[in-house]
């Protein structure tokens, strides 16, 4: 069987300051009611363009939130109908590109997203939401924004345990793409240079938060992170960050961060390419290396510190061997409880 690369259409503006554009971008697409969406984080930034967009801005919505609930749509989505919208503009973390995307599915609206963390998700056509604490998510070319805005003086704001566990966040999809069944040189090349760079660029922004250079060269790996997690299907690692996320209503990027040294580990010595590739890139044990990373977190670095009871562990063992995602590794409940013994 052939193995297929498929790239979405997008438009990506990058560069300090590329959040200036956003109007002439809005111009391009022939936009008269524009929808801005944007959390708390993003206020300064979202009354930026507000006063630039004059009397083309339609309505603001300020309460994006986590895993996408579907109420939080429906209110925003009202917003938009309420206000005539046509275009919407997210500007925040996953959570409020996540929204655009809700609101895009619902109405056909073209999106233009500028993202302030390292999330990814502003390039990937897949939306997740959740209704009643039950998260689904699905895939569609429809989703995927067709304007990316990249302006590193918005990541300047992300305090250190957001900016660790965010890149860490990105790291894991760039991880699992190398080792994904569907991995092509393309999505190779942009997992090593994804890795390398968040890898090398991480504790200098960690030294220096307010240093330009560094922090620009994050969001760009967390840019080809995120296209990774666009071609590639995910493994075990994004499986459990997804279960426990869904199960125990836990924090997106730090369950990322705390559970990735311990899924590379038990995945790596089934994925020799992976691992060839990855110690390259740390020079050595990439485990250690990455587990070196999280551990400096200031917050949660354990399962059990997060408030998952460790009886619950085995139970969601089974979960994720009953219907795994595709994984170097074959899927054993009892190891598979090891591994989440050893992350709590
Ligand atoms: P988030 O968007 O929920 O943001 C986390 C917190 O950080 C929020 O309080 C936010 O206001 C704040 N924040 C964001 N940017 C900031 C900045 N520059 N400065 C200061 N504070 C800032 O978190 P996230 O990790 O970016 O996104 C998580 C969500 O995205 C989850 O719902 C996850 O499922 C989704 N996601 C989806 C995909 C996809 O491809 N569909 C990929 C990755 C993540």
């Amino acid at each position: 069987m052939a193995t297929v690369h498929e790239t979405l259409p997008c438009r990506v503006l990058s560069g300090p300051g590329a959040r200036h554009d956003v109007p002439g971008e809005l111009e391009r697409l022939g936009a008269r009611r524009v929808l801005v969406v944007a959390t708390g984080s993003a206020r300064a930034a979202a009354d930026e363009l507000a006063g630039a967009l004059g009397g083309r801005l339609a309505a603001r919505f300020d309460r994006p939130a986590v895993h996408t609930p579907v109420h939080v749509t429906a209110e925003a989505l009202e917003v938009a109908r309420g206000a005539g919208a046509d275009v919407v503009v997210a500007i925040g973390g996953g959570s409020a590109v996540g929204l655009s995307k809700a609101l895009a599915a619902r109405t056909g609206m073209p999106q233009v997203v500028v993202p302030t963390t390292y999330a990814g998700s502003e390039v990937t056509p897949v939306l997740g939401e959740t209704d009643n604490g039950v998260k689904t998510t699905r895939r569609d070319p429809a989703l995927a924004p067709g304007t990316v805005v990249y302006d590193p003086e918005l990541t300047l704001s992300m305090p250190p345990g957001l900016t660790r566990t965010s890149a860490l966040n990105a790291l894991a999809h760039a991880v699992e793409a190398l080792w994904a069944p569907d991995a092509t040189a393309a999505t190779d090349a942009l997992a090593t240079e994804a890795a390398t760079v968040v890898l090398d660029a991480l504790p200098h922004v960690l030294a220096d938060p307010a240093g330009l250079p560094a922090r620009s060269r994050l969001q760009q790996a967390a840019w080809l992170a995120g296209l990774c997690l666009a071609q590639t299907r995910t493994g075990l690692h994004h499986q459990l960050t997804h279960v426990l996320g869904g199960a125990y209503g836990l924090p997106h990027a730090e369950l990322h961060a705390m559970l990735l040294a311990h899924v590379m580990a038990f995945n790596l010595p089934f994925a020799p390419a992976a691992a060839d590739r990855l110690s390259k890139v740390t020079g050595g044990d990439p485990v250690a290396a990455v587990a070196a990373l999280a551990r400096g977190y200031e917050g949660p670095t354990t399962l059990g510190a997060l408030g998952v009871p460790r009886d619950g562990l085995p139970g969601i063992a089974e979960r994720v061997v009953a219907a795994p995602y595709p994984n170097p590794r074959p899927l054993d409940p009892a190891e598979l409880t090891a591994l989440l013994e050893a992350a709590w």
